[in-house]
C-alpha cells in the first residue's frame, strides 16, 4: 500500500496557505517599459521631480491678474494690453503687470506676475488693436491654473513594489522616465494532460474516447492569470511513462500543471508518480467541491498541481489553487481569487453537506442596483458547457445552506475577474 503524507482531506484555504507558504515571487528582471503591461513592479518608485513641473494651464485663453478684471462682464468688458504669446513648451518672456495679460495655450507655463487664466471664449482681441484683448468675465486667483505638484508631489511613493502593471501605470511610470522596468518574472507553466482515453483536439473522435479539452483551458486560465502557459500534450496512464514526461518538463518550467489520475482508480497513478520523482506532498484531497482529490506537491522548489480530470473540477481547482500560485510567483501581494458578497436569489440546500462547495452562477446588478446571484441548473463536475452563462462560484461552506435573500460570497470568474484587478 502506498503511504503518502498529508493525504487527509484539508479545507481549501488551508490548501490555498499551504501553497503559497513553500513558493516564493520568481527573480527580478528589468524590461523596457512598451512591453510592461501585466507585470508586477519589483521596486517602489518615487517622484523624483513634481508633476506638472511647474503651474500651467489648464484652458487656452489669457494670464491676467485677477484684480484687473474684477468688474469685467458681458456687458461691460475689461481691456487689457496683451505682452506676448505663449504656446505649450516655450517659456514666458514677459511679466504680468497690471492691465497687462499674456495670450496662453493649455499646458503653457503661467507667466510671473499672473494669478489666474481667463478662457478666451469669454475674451475678444479688440476692433481696432489686435495686441489688446477685451475680457468679458471676471475670474478668481487660481482659475484655470493647474499648480506645481497638484498631481503628483516629489518625494511621494508614485507605484509600490507589487503593484500590477495596467496602462495607468505605464503612463505614470512614462511620466517619472523609466524607461526599463525592473518587475518580477512571470512562471512558465507546464501544462500536461494525463489519462488513456483522451484524443488530440484535432483528432477524429473515436468510440469510448474524448478529446482533451483540459489542455486548451487550462492554457487560457494560465495566460488570465499572468503566466506563459507551456502545453506538452497528453501522456496515458502509464506510470513510467509519466515520471519521464513530466521529470522533462519539471526541467523547462517554473510550475508543472496536470489533469486527471489523482481519484482511487486503479489507473489513477499521479500520487504514485509524485513518490518515484521524490516531489513532496503538500496535500492531496480537499474538502471542497468539485475538485476534491486535487494533490499538490513540490519538485525542487517547483509547485506541481495535479488536477481532478473532469473539466469543471480542474477548472475550479485551477482558480483555487494555481493562479493564487502563479500570481504569487509574479510578486503579486494579493494573489488569492477576488470575491464579493451578493444576494443569493434562491434557497441552497447543504446543512448535511460535509464539503465546501463552488457552485457556478451568474452575479448581476438588479433593477433595483443590487448585486444579486443566480444558480446555474447544472452542477456536474463533467459539465462545462454551464460556465457559459455564468461568471462566477458560489461559496456553500460545509454544513451551511441559504435561504433565498440571503448574502452569499462569489468568487469572480475570467473578465469579470480581470476588470476588478
Ligand atoms: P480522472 O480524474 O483521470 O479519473 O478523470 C475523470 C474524468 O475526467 C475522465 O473520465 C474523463 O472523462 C475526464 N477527463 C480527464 N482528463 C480530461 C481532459 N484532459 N479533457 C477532458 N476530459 C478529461
Ligand atoms: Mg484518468
Amino acid at each position: 500500500m502506498l503511504y503518502i503524507p498529508n493525504s487527509s482531506p484539508i479545507p481549501f484555504e488551508e490548501a490555498q496557505r499551504l501553497i503559497l507558504s513553500v513558493i516564493r515571487p520568481l527573480p527580478v528582471i528589468t524590461i523596457p517599459l512598451s512591453k510592461a503591461l501585466g507585470y508586477y513592479l519589483a521596486e517602489t518608485v518615487r517622484a523624483d521631480h513634481d508633476v506638472p513641473m511647474f503651474d500651467r494651464s489648464t484652458v487656452d485663453g489669457y494670464a491676467l491678474r485677477a484684480e484687473d478684471v474684477i468688474n469685467a462682464s458681458a456687458s461691460d468688458p475689461v481691456k487689457l494690453k496683451v505682452l506676448e504669446e505663449i504656446p505649450a513648451g516655450y517659456l514666458p518672456q514677459q511679466k504680468i503687470t497690471q492691465g497687462t495679460a499674456s495670450r496662453i495655450m493649455t499646458g503653457a507655463p503661467i507667466p510671473e506676475g499672473a494669478n489666474a487664466v481667463v478662457m478666451v471664449e469669454k475674451t475678444e482681441n479688440a476692433m481696432e488693436d489686435s495686441e489688446s484683448v477685451l475680457v468679458y468675465q471676471s475670474v478668481k486667483i487660481g482659475d484655470a491654473i493647474a499648480k506645481k505638484g497638484q498631481d503628483v508631489e516629489e518625494g511621494k511613493d508614485v507605484l509600490t513594489q507589487g503593484t500590477l502593471l495596467g496602462p495607468i501605470e505605464l503612463g505614470l511610470l512614462a511620466t517619472f522616465g523609466i524607461a526599463s522596468v525592473p518587475v518580477y518574472a512571470k512562471p512558465k507553466v507546464g501544462i500536461l494532460s494525463t489519462g488513456s482515453e483522451l484524443l488530440n483536439v484535432d483528432e477524429p473522435i473515436v468510440p469510448g474516447k474524448l478529446r482533451d479539452s483540459n489542455g486548451v483551458m487550462l492554457a487560457g486560465q494560465v495566460s488570465q492569470a499572468g503566466g506563459e502557459p507551456v502545453y506538452f500534450g497528453i501522456a496515458p496512464d502509464k506510470v513510467e511513462e509519466l515520471e519521464k514526461k513530466m521529470l522533462e518538463i519539471l526541467q523547462q518550467v517554473d510550475i508543472l500543471v496536470t489533469s486527471g489520475g489523482v481519484s482511487m482508480g486503479e489507473y489513477d497513478f499521479l500520487g504514485k508518480v509524485f513518490e518515484k520523482i521524490n516531489a513532496k506532498v503538500i496535500f492531496w484531497k480537499t474538502l471542497a467541491r468539485p475538485g476534491m482529490p486535487v494533490l499538490c506537491g513540490v519538485w525542487q522548489d517547483k509547485p506541481i498541481f495535479a488536477l481532478a480530470g473532469n473539466p469543471a473540477s480542474s477548472y475550479v481547482n485551477a482558480h483555487l489553487y494555481v493562479l493564487p500560485a502563479i500570481r504569487y510567483m509574479s510578486g503579486s501581494k494579493d494573489p488569492l481569487p477576488k470575491r464579493v458578497t451578493v444576494v443569493c436569489d434562491e434557497a441552497i440546500e447543504g446543512k448535511q453537506m460535509l464539503h465546501t462547495r463552488f457552485l457556478r452562477g451568474l452575479t448581476y446588478v438588479s433593477p433595483t442596483g443590487e448585486l444579486r446571484v443566480k444558480i446555474s441548473k447544472k452542477q456536474a463536475s463533467n459539465v462545462l458547457s454551464s460556465f457559459l452563462e455564468s461568471n462566477c462560484l458560489v461559496k456553500v461552506p460545509g454544513g451551511k445552506g441559504f435561504n433565498a435573500g440571503e448574502k452569499v460570497e462569489v468568487y469572480l470568474l475570467g473578465a469579470v475577474e480581470e476588470l476588478r484587478q
